[in-house]
């Protein structure tokens, strides 16, 4: 079997029949103890975590590509879930930095050899759940440009100074848990790294709107089939086939982007430009094929017996977590105003 046909077995088999459940109690059950910690012990047995470490450190030395094709599968049977690995196969990377505000608050302490982290992130996913966050933070505030001048570090929970808030009451990915994280003199041993990773979550991440409108298209093509108005399905109306048309090459035209962009950084080749542009346009489509998907099915769309309404939900993040579409048009515009200094 490809790494495709197993992830669709698995996740269609053990994920998908929970989804529904999962958005309405707002939690993937026992994230941290037994029958989700099974689903992550599997994922890990199947060596889709971790998946392109090299083989050295316990990683599967696969592809981009292929971290993509499971974040879709996964995405395609619970899209919440979906969120939580791209985030969990990251080791939770999250930000406390992103704006000059938060940055002040952090100091560093050269002669003692840690650093003390002050401040607070909120939109944290995984953060109620995470035992090891990486957590970027701004240590040279005199850096140029101000983008740099930021240092990865491994927080545990449970470390003096470090506390999660209480999680939040979301519109959709319910059950990817999402809180605050607050450093309060919080002293982080280790040595100076610089990553810049966020180029390829933007690209990973890029999978679950894939997913989300596979999900779309698996629900609401069957149902255009079953559901009959005026003496004939409705799928033979050709205003419906006219959706089915839009959705599916929505759909068709993001994969080809993502894959194309996921192998070109297979190859060497990264591009800040089409990372920022995969997961633009492949979460505005994911919207727009959720909607689609809501009319498809009428009346039903607009009630939770149907999952429609959870896909739009959770679509809906794409256009902000990881960066909005409005920060992603703005990493695109620079791109080019670049070439042209
Ligand atoms: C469910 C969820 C999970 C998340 N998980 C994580 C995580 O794990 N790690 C992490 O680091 N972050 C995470 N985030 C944070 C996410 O990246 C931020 O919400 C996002 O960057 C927007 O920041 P903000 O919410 O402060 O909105 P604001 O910055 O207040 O933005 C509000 C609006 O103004 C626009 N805007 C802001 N600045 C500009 C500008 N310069 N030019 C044009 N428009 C602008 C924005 O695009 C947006 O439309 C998560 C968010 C959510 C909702």
């Amino acid at each position: 079997m490809t790494l495709r046909q197993t992830m669709t077995k698995f996740c269609q088999e053990h994920l998908a029949p929970k989804a529904q459940q999962i958005d309405q109690e707002n939690e993937f059950k026992g994230m941290r103890a037994s029958i989700s910690c099974d689903f992550w012990k599997k994922l890990g047995e199947l060596g889709v975590l971790g998946i392109t470490a090299p083989a050295e450190y316990g990683g599967s030395a696969l592809g981009y590509l292929d971290h993509v094709l499971v974040m879709e599968e996964i995405s395609r049977a619970s899209a919440s879930v979906g969120l939580s690995y791209g985030a969990h196969s990251n080791l939770c990377i999250n930000q406390l930095v992103r704006n000059g505000n938060e940055a002040q608050k952090h100091k560093y302490l050269p002669k003692v050899y840690y650093f003390v982290l002050n401040g607070n992130k909120f939109w944290i996913t995984n953060g109620p759940d995470a035992d090891v966050l990486i957590v970027y933070a701004k240590t040279d505030m005199n850096a140029v440009p101000a983008s740099r001048g930021i240092t990865a570090f491994i927080v545990e929970r449970g470390m003096s100074g470090f506390r999660t808030a209480q999680k939040l009451d979301k519109l959709g990915m319910r059950g990817s848990n999402t809180c605050e994280l607050i450093f309060e003199d919080c002293k982080v041993p280790g040595v100076y790294v610089l990553m810049s990773g966020l180029d390829l979550e933007r690209l990973v991440l890029s999978g679950g709107p894939l997913g989300l409108m596979q999900a779309v298209l698996d629900h609401a093509i069957p149902y255009l089939h079953v559901r009959e108005a005026f003496g004939q399905k409705i799928g033979h109306f050709q205003l419906m086939q006219g959706k089915m048309a839009d959705m599916y090459t929505r759909l068709m035209a993001c994969r080809q982007y993502v894959y194309n962009v996921a192998k070109a950084c297979d190859q060497g080749h990264f591009n800040a430009k089409d990372c920022a542009g995969v997961i633009l346009y492949s979460a505005e489509c994911a919207t727009q094929v959720a909607l689609d998907g809501i009319q498809c099915l009428g009346g039903n769309g607009y009630i939770n017996d149907y999952p429609m309404g959870r896909f739009l939900r959770d679509a809906k993040l794409y256009e902000i977590g990881a960066g909005t579409s409005e920060v992603r048009r703005l990493i695109i515009g620079r791109a080019f105003n670049a070439t042209f200094k």
